[in-house]
This record gives C-alpha cells, structure tokens and sequence, in this order.
C-alpha cells in the first residue's frame, strides 16, 4: 500500500491572487529578513490587506532554520492566534511555517517527536499555505522538514503528513531577476530531485511521469532563466518544474547525490544546489555502471538517445554536463576552493554522514564506504567515475 500526498496547488502568473479567496481572519507569515527588505512580503501582505485579513510578519527564518526558531515561531503564533499561517521563502522558510503550525496547536510535542508514526489530530481550523520564492526545494509540497539542533549542529529529519500545507501558491512572480548563481544552484536541485526519483527505489507509477516532465522543463528552461533572469516563460516554467519534482520527493525519495550533498553541506557549508550540481554527473555515472536502464529510459524520453543501456544512460549524463557548462555551474568540489588538505580530514565524518543518510537506502545501487571514498575523490578531482 502507498500513498500519493499533495496540497492543492495555485499556479502560475498572478495565483497570488488566490489569497484574496480563503477565508481568514488572521495570518502569521513566517519568512526571513532578506525577502522583507526585498518588499517580496509586501506583496503577501497587501493581498491579505485587501482582503481585510489582520497579519502579523514572523521574519526570522535563517538559512539553517533550528529547533529553537521553530518553537519561538509556534509561541508568536500562540499569542498572535492565526487562522492561516503562510510560509514563505525558500525551503528554511517553509519548513519552519510546517512545524509552527503542528506546534501551535499540539503544544505538547517535543519538536523531534514530530513523526509520520504519531498522530496529530490537527484541526480543520487553521490552514497552511506555502508560497515557494525560489525555483528549487519543491518544500510547497512535501511534508518532510529538515532543522539543525543549535547545539549539535545534526539536522533532523521530521514531518508528519499530516503537516502538508493545503495549498501551495506557485507564483513566478517572486523569482523574477533572481540571480544568475541562486538560479543556477536551484534549478540543479530540481534536476536532482526528478533523476533522482525517477531511478530510486522507491519509483513507482505515479511519480515518474511528473518525473519525466521535471527533468524536461529544466533542460528547456534552466539556461534562458540564468542567462535572462527576467524571462517569464523560462520562470513560470522553472517554478512549476521545481513544484512538480517536489511531488516526486515527497512520494517517491531521492538518493546518493543527495546523500553526499547532504554530508558535504553540513561539513563545508556551501548552498544545497550548488554541492548537488557538482555531485550530481559523479553518482549518476556510478549508478550507470551496473543498473543504467531507467537512465536510460529518461534519455528515451528526452530524445537523448534510444539506447536501452550503459550507452543510453551516458547520453543523459553528458546532456546534464553540457547544460552545466552553458550555466556555468563548478563541475567539481576543487573548482569551489574546498582545501585537499581539508577535505581528505574531514571526509572519514563526510562518508560516515553520507553513508547514513536516509537518502542511501532508496538509492538505485547503494556504495559500501569505500566506494563512497572513491567517489567523493572523484567528485573532489572532476574525475570520472569508472567503477
Ligand atoms: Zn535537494
């Protein structure tokens, strides 16, 4: 038995709109600095005005959002009392609106108590609606969160189905100029997550057409949105592309680049996007290796090529490399000033972390750890992946 979970979902130019029509009589937004001083909040807030909606701004979401912010936000929103809370922003943003909005009304939870085993019972009488601001977590739709613990620094995996916001407003309108390099390193986190879980284990029949279409609209789209960030075809396109691959990582599950991604992320702190990109050809390569045919099956469907082997799934990668050399993304970990020394210190912890991510285990083929060290050297040096 297996679920296929979604919002509602809003979308395209002027769905912002769409706020104007649910029923509210307060709103708590969470969001972050950044996008209220880019007056994107003021476009939220005067929609919500214009439906006589009260609101109150919570902008204090950071880039590694923890436990501790998600349990100030729940208190603001015990005080504030909303009937809709909005998150709004990239994934940080997002993911803490969901856990706001479980923790306002269960107070009794401990935040890592969280989980798809305990039963929320969460009243009909609050909404959450998210608003994606960049084309990439597909976190609008998912009901998974990630928070670090301050402490430890570990980033905790949570979420509850039962937290899916009811409605995802997909809006192009929030990504229009966004810069060359976030454009870039989001629109690689889309590819991820569609390759990804259109190879992964846990595929099945109603992911992978979405998983098709994802893949496609990035390598139509991504370039003219990084080369003419205010294209608005290529960002309506990218946008929905970034929603719709969110589909697939909240049914389906991502896999090893993710992993690495992950691991590399929490060592050397670079953006999500930007260490998925660069992993991204190197595991690829390692799964075409030994179980190429849904590689190459998504090459098919591309148009590729019509090989149903090793062949087939090496045309995908090498597509995937030419689209990263006209957006001009780093095609190794060496190529974003990570030190040799440094990195071969730290990667005993890195493969470790790696090794025991969730995202290993739906992998297509799954590396001992030390095939993970060959294939972190290999992401390290931009060297080929033969084994
Ligand atoms: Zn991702």
């Amino acid at each position: 038995m297996w679920f296929f979970r979604s919002p509602d979902i809003v979308f395209g130019p002027e769905s912002l709109d769409y706020l104007v029509e649910i029923p509210a009589k307060r709103a708590l937004i969470v969001t972050d600095a950044a996008l209220e001083k880019l007056g994107l909040v003021g476009l939220v807030t005067r929609k919500l005005e214009a439906a006589g909606v009260e609101y109150h701004v919570f902008a204090e979401v950071t880039t590694e959002p923890t436990l501790e912010l998600a349990l100030k936000g729940a208190e603001i929103a015990r005080a504030v009392k909303p009937d809709l809370i909005i998150g709004l922003g990239g994934g940080s943003a997002m993911d803490t609106a969901k856990t706001v909005r479980v923790l306002y009304e269960r107070p009794d939870l401990p935040v890592d108590g969280i989980s798809p085993l305990e039963p929320l019972n969460l009243s009909q009488d609050v909404r959450l609606i998210t608003i994606p601001t960049t084309s990439g977590t597909g976190a609008d739709v998912g009901w998974g969160v990630v928070l670090t613990e301050k402490a430890t620094h570990r980033k905790l995996v949570l979420g509850s189905p039962e937290g899916l916001a009811d409605f995802a407003i997909v809006d192009p309108v929030f990504t229009m100029g966004l810069p060359a390099a976030i454009t870039r390193d989001t629109g690689m986190d889309v590819l991820a997550h569609s390759i990804e879980c259109f190879v992964g284990g846990w595929r099945n029949d109603f992911t992978d057409g979405l998983m098709i279409k994802s893949t496609e609209l990035v390598f139509q789209y991504l370039a003219r949105a990084v080369h003419n960030p205010d294209d608005a075809e290529a960002r309506e396109h990218m946008h929905n592309a970034a929603t719709i691959a969110g589909l697939g990582l909240g049914n389906a599950q991502i896999g090893i680049c993710h992993s690495m991604a992950h691991s590399l992320g929490g060592m050397f702190h670079a953006p999500h996007g930007r260490l998925i990109g660069i992993c991204l050809p190197y595991t690829l390569e390692y799964a075409a290796n030994t179980v190429p045919e849904n590689l190459a099956v998504l090459a098919r469907y591309l148009g590729f090529s019509t090989d149903p082997g090793k062949e087939g799934a090496y045309a995908l990668i090498k597509a995937l490399r030419k689209l990263q050399a006209e957006t001009g993304h780093p095609s190794s970990l060496k190529a974003v000033g990570i030190d040799e020394g440094e990195f071969g210190r730290d990667l005993p912890v890195v493969i470790e972390n790696a090794f025991q991510d969730a995202c290993t285990i739906t992998s297509p083929r799954i590396p001992e750890p030390e095939e993970f060290n060959e294939l972190f050297w290999c992401t390290y040096h931009g060297k080929s992946v033969t084994f």
